[in-house]
């Protein structure tokens, strides 16, 4: 017999793009977040950018792929540069569209790939492990959890950032 031994999931009320799309900072707070269940039907090799960073910190390096440096940021004498990662998508439900930007740890959980390993896939010869990755992607409902940028305080001016992402 087998049994799933799956944590059940917590209880998310799910929002739409268009409630998002419609707050205005005037009546939104800084610890307001909202659940959305998107797809991403236009995920792109080219929307995936790779750049060095700190293992530590996770700060922009200037140093090669495994290289051993200082980092300038959190001085870290033994500091190795790794891929880090950004991948900037439209996410899509019944109600619109919005566009994001999500960053290293939530990329890999997208990808269900380590950063390193996204990175050997998009500069190997073989573009048919990644091209796989996109499609499947392209088919799948993400959840994601946004809440206002931080800069919301000083501007006033309202965009929202993905704070969590999660496949179930
Ligand atoms: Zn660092």
């Amino acid at each position: 017999m087998i049994v799933e031994a799956r944590t059940p999931l917590k209880t998310r009320i799910i929002s739409s793009l268009a409630e998002i799309n419609a707050k205005k900072a005037t009546n939104t707070w800084q610890e307001q977040t909202h659940w959305i269940k998107i797809t991403i039907p236009e995920a792109n090799q080219s929307d995936l950018y790779f750049y060095m960073g700190c293992n530590n910190c996770g700060r922009k390096a200037f140093a090669e792929k495994g290289d051993t440096y200082t980092c300038s940021h959190c001085k870290d004498n033994k500091a190795i540069a790794i891929p880090r990662v950004t991948f900037t998508f439209t996410a899509v439900d019944t109600t619109g569209t919005k566009k994001f930007t999500i960053f290293t740890k939530q990329v890999e959980t997208l990808f269900g790939l380590t950063s390193s390993e996204l990175h050997s896939l998009a500069t190997s010869d073989d573009a048919s492990k990644l091209d796989e990755k996109l499609n499947h992607i392209r088919s799948i409902e993400v959840f994601i959890e946004v809440g206002p940028s931080v800069a919301l305080n000083s501007s006033r001016l309202l965009s929202w950032v993905i704070r969590n992402i999660s496949l179930e």
